[in-house]
């Protein structure tokens, strides 16, 4: 039976790439670059997951991927223009940035009333705080699991170990025993970060896969395509 959820935040239930598209819109018209265009997102984004999977593979760390993320991206787009500058100005509009993913807004807090709900994100802390603030989730979790707190990322065991501890370290005494892994399903859109992290750690994985295009992987126990089928799947499992 299934007592805890660890959500992941972005792309999960905050919208990272609505948040992007508008930065990279209205960023570029301030730094006088070249106008937005829809092509260009996909440049970020590969560039994003490249670094962070170094990130994840322990190659790189979190504060080289800000001197590298736009830098790399203005090279490969073709543009002359500080990245670094604007690393500053897209780490401050993610701090005020909180676009619901279709269907979060009802399903935090119908999480929260069956389960420990936990956030289990690869982040600065006070950002993924004040984001989940501003979204109005910030009652509705029980932890917040974020890597830069915790000392360690998504997908090491040290990032699930840590949380699992820490939970069960806060249960009330006279509780039914300590949550054990395979009573939390990891829930997020990650294969590298998310799936696999919770796999290791012996819980119950669920992808969300919004686009359909993510690689058949076999090894992920349950797949959604929207958040809202998570309260079926829970219904079952
Ligand atoms: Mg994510």
């Amino acid at each position: 039976m299934i007592k805890a959820v660890f959500m992941d935040i972005d792309d999960t239930l905050l919208d990272f790439q609505a948040f992007v598209r508008q930065t990279m819109r209205d960023g570029f018209a301030r730094f006088g670059l070249p106008a937005y265009e829809e092509r260009m997102y996909p440049v970020f984004h590969q560039v994003n997951a490249r670094l962070w999977e170094r990130i994840e593979r322990g190659e790189i760390t979190r504060a080289d991927l800000l001197d590298l993320r736009w830098p790399v991206i203005f090279d490969e787009l073709g543009f002359t223009g500080d990245g670094r500058a604007f690393e500053h100005y897209f780490k401050d509009a993610l701090l005020h940035s909180a676009i619901p993913v279709e269907g979060a807004e009802d399903l935090v807090p119908w999480l929260a009333e069956r389960y420990i709900l936990c956030a289990a994100s690869n982040g600065p802390y006070a950002q993924q705080e004040t984001r989940l603030t501003i979204a109005g989730w910030l009652p509705y979790f029980r932890h917040l699991f974020i890597s830069e707190e915790i000392g360690a990322q998504k997908p090491t065991p040290a990032f699930f170990d840590t949380a699992m501890r820490r939970l069960n370290a806060s249960l009330m005494p006279g509780h039914s025993g300590p949550v054990l892994p395979g009573e939390v399903i990891m829930v997020g859109d990650s294969l590298t970060s998310d799936m696999a992290g919770g796999r290791n750690a012996g819980m119950v994985t669920c992808l969300l896969d919004t686009s359909g295009h993510a690689q058949p992987d076999d090894r992920v126990d349950h797949r959604i395509s929207k958040l809202d089928e998570l309260k079926t799947l829970l219904g079952r499992i």
